[in-house]
């Protein structure tokens, strides 16, 4: 299977903290607007199936409920989808969570979802190209699948393993390893491989300070990636 059992444990171990504003999730926290409203406005998420792939304890998959998202959210971590669960509860949220893998699930429901979104995750697989194989197969025909991850160079390395790890304490330490980061380059030949179309290519900056995130033309360490699936 394509999974990394560390990295499952690693996520675990922080369920307890996840939805602390000021906790170890923080940036997830403070990254959501942005990208919740970069997702909405490319795939307008009111009455729609949406597929949440490496959802945690929800972050995303929540705020997309929120905007009238017909929700699942998926992970292999068992402790962030309980937490997930018992958020959705005490919020009033409904979104149906399940720990399955992508790859199973899309053979169980093929082109099920009108929007498939999977950020933060591909980084922490051995086989990433899998993952987004399968969020081609789980969209529908015409409907929109979104990434988003680190690069891989010398500026993501300071800023995003050196810097958020280990000076500002962002991140606790050992969340990123340099390897499994990815270059946009390597995604979108990857979709395109998948039979994905490109619909947007963003940077996104976080300022560790002020911890406002905002979406620009530099992906030089944070990015997201738009596809479509042909009709
Ligand atoms: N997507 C969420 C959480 C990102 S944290 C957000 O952006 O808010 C990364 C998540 O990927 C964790 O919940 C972790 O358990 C999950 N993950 C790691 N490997 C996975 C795999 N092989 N299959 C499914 N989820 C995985």
């Amino acid at each position: 299977m394509n999974v990394d059992q560390a990295e499952l444990r690693k996520f675990g171990d922080l369920a307890a903290r996840w939805w602390d504003p000021q906790g170890p999730m923080r940036p997830l926290h403070d990254i959501n607007p942005v990208r919740l409203e970069w997702i909405d406005r490319l795939a307008p998420l009111a009455g729609r199936h949406v597929l949440d792939v490496g959802c945690g304890g929800g972050v995303l998959a929540e705020a997309m409920a929120r905007r009238g998202a017909v929700v699942t959210g998926i992970d292999l971590a068992g402790k962030p989808l309980r937490v997930a669960q018992l958020h959705a509860l005490e919020s009033g949220t409904s979104v149906q969570y399940r720990e399955i893998a992508a790859e199973v699930l899309a053979a169980e429901q093929p082109s099920a979802f009108d929007v498939v979104t999977c950020m933060e995750m591909l980084e922490h697989v051995p086989d990433p190209g899998s993952v987004i194989a399968s969020c081609a197969a789980l969209v529908k025909p015409g409907g929109a699948v979104f990434f988003s991850t680190i690069n891989r160079n010398l500026k993501s390395f300071a800023l995003a393993i050196v810097g958020a790890e280990y000076v500002l304490n962002l991140l606790p330490r050992g969340t990123h390893e340099y390897a499994k980061l990815i270059r946009p380059s390597e995604l979108i030949t990857l979709a395109r491989g998948a039979g994905l179309e490109l619909l947007d290519l963003v940077g996104m900056q976080y300022n560790p300070f002020s911890k406002v995130a905002t979406l620009g033309p530099d992906t030089d360490v944070n990015y997201l990636v738009a596809c479509r699936r042909p009709a």
